[in-house]
C-alpha cells in the first residue's frame, strides 16, 4: 500500500447506523443517512442502508450520480437546494430535493413533466441557523404554490440547525416546526409526510425524551460516520468513533528538538506546539491538500507541530518511528470530509467480517416493511 490512505470499517458504520436507528425508532423518528462527507462512497452508503437507514441524502449531484452508477436504487434526496442549471439531472437522479426557491421548484417541475415523473419537494424552513430556508411566515404561501404546480409533489418540510450559525436545536424550535406542519396542512390540505427536524446536532434533543411531535425524520451524517455529537464532540454512547482511520507515511526523521520558529501567520488556525526537549521531529507525506491537519488527533506520544500543503510535521517521543513507517490518526468531521475528497488519499474498505445481504437494490417496498 502506498500513499496516504483512509481505512474504513464498514461493520462499524453499519453498527453505528443500527444503534441510531434503534434509538430513534423508539421516538417515532426515521433516519436518512447523509453521504456527503464520504463523497457518496457506494460501499459506505450500502453499509448505512444495511444498518437500517430508510434512505440516503447528499448535498451534491455528483455524489448522487456516483451512488446511482454503483447500482444503488434506494430513494435519494438532494439536501442542498438544487442549482437551477442542474434541474434536469436532479429530477433524473433524485426522488426528491430540499428547496427554498420557487424559481428552482418551477424548473424542477418543468423537468419532471418532460421526464414524465413527479419530483418530491421538501421545503426547508429557516429556524435560526441563518443558512438556508423559507421564513416561517412565508411557508404557507410557498407550500400552496408547490401544491398547485404539476410535476412536483409537496412531500414535507425540514429545518437545519448548528451548521452556519451554530444555533442548537431546542425543544421549543422542534415544537415550532411541528406546529408549522400542522398549520400548512390546515391551510393547504395534503398530508405533510415528512417533517425532518435536522442533522446530527438534533440527536441530544431526540434522545432527551421530549415529545417529538410531528418530527419523524433526521438526516444523519457525522453521528453515524464518527459516532460523536457534532456540537460537543462527545462520543455517543454505544457508537464506534474509529470507523475511519487516516494513515500517512514518515518521510523524514530528525532528532533535533521541535523548533518553535515554525509558527507562521498562515498557520495560526493550527495549534502550534513545541514538543519536550527529547522530542524527535517527524515529517509525514500528507498536508493541507489532503486533509484538515487541525482535525487530526495525534496518537499517544505525538504532538502536532504544524502542516503545510504537502507536509505534516509532528513531534514524537517514540524514536522507533523510522522513515517508511506509518502513523495512524483519528479524524474529526472536517479532516474526514477533506481527506475523502482528496485525490491523493486512497480509500481502502476493510474486509467486512460479517457482510449482510447487499441492499443495493433496496426498494421503496423494502423500506416500508422496515418501519
Ligand atoms: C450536511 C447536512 C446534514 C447532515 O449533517 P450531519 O451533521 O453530518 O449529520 C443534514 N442536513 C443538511 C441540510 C445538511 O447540509
Amino acid at each position: 500500500m502506498s500513499g496516504p490512505r483512509i481505512e474504513v470499517d464498514l461493520q462499524k458504520i453499519r453498527q453505528n447506523t443500527q444503534t441510531v436507528v434503534r434509538l430513534l425508532r423508539a421516538h417515532g423518528v426515521g433516519v436518512t443517512a447523509v453521504t456527503k462527507a464520504v463523497c457518496g462512497h457506494p460501499d459506505i452508503a450500502t453499509a448505512m442502508l444495511d444498518g437500517g437507514a430508510m434512505d440516503l441524502a447528499d448535498a451534491r449531484l455528483s455524489n448522487v450520480q456516483k451512488l446511482r452508477k454503483a447500482g444503488i436504487t434506494c430513494p435519494v434526496t438532494l439536501i442542498r437546494t438544487p442549482m437551477l442549471s442542474q434541474a434536469d439531472q436532479v429530477v433524473q437522479t433524485c426522488e426528491a430535493s430540499y428547496n427554498t426557491e420557487i424559481d428552482v421548484i418551477a424548473a424542477l417541475a418543468a423537468a419532471a413533466i418532460r421526464q414524465n415523473v413527479v419530483h418530491g419537494v421538501i421545503i426547508m424552513v429557516e429556524m435560526g441557523d441563518l443558512r438556508e430556508g423559507v421564513f416561517p411566515e412565508n411557508l404557507a404561501s410557498v407550500a400552496e404554490q408547490v401544491i398547485e404546480m404539476p410535476g412536483v409533489a409537496l412531500k414535507g418540510i425540514g429545518a437545519n440547525f448548528a451548521c452556519l450559525g451554530g444555533v442548537a436545536p431546542t425543544a421549543a424550535k422542534m415544537v415550532a416546526l411541528s406546529t408549522l406542519a400542522n398549520e400548512i396542512e390546515g391551510e393547504c390540505g395534503p398530508f405533510i409526510q415528512t417533517v425532518s427536524g435536522g442533522n446530527s446536532a438534533n440527536l441530544p434533543w431526540a434522545m432527551s425524551g421530549q415529545p417529538t411531535g410531528r418530527v419523524n425524520n433526521l438526516r444523519l451524517g457525522e453521528a453515524i460516520l464518527l459516532g460523536v455529537d457534532p456540537l460537543s464532540g462527545a462520543k455517543i454512547n454505544g457508537m464506534h468513533t474509529d470507523a475511519f482511520m487516516l494513515i500517512a507515511e514518515v518521510i523524514e526523521t530528525n532528532t533535533q528538538p521541535a523548533p518553535v520558529t515554525l509558527v507562521s501567520p498562515a498557520l495560526t488556525p493550527l495549534r502550534i506546539v513545541s514538543g519536550p526537549v527529547d522530542t524527535t521531529r517527524l515529517i509525514l507525506a500528507i498536508g493541507h491538500q489532503d486533509t484538515d491537519a487541525s482535525g487530526l488527533s495525534m496518537p499517544a506520544g505525538n504532538t502536532l507541530i504544524g502542516a503545510t500543503s504537502d507536509h505534516l510535521v509532528i513531534g514524537t517521543n517514540r524514536p522507533t518511528q523510522c522513515v517508511g513507517s506509518e502513523i495512524t490518526f483519528h479524524m474529526n468531521y472536517s479532516a474526514l470530509m477533506h481527506a475523502m475528497a482528496a485525490p491523493d488519499v486512497k480509500v481502502e474498505v476493510l474486509q467486512d467480517r460479517h457482510p449482510r445481504q447487499s441492499r443495493r437494490t433496496h426498494s421503496k417496498a423494502a423500506h416500508l416493511s422496515l418501519v
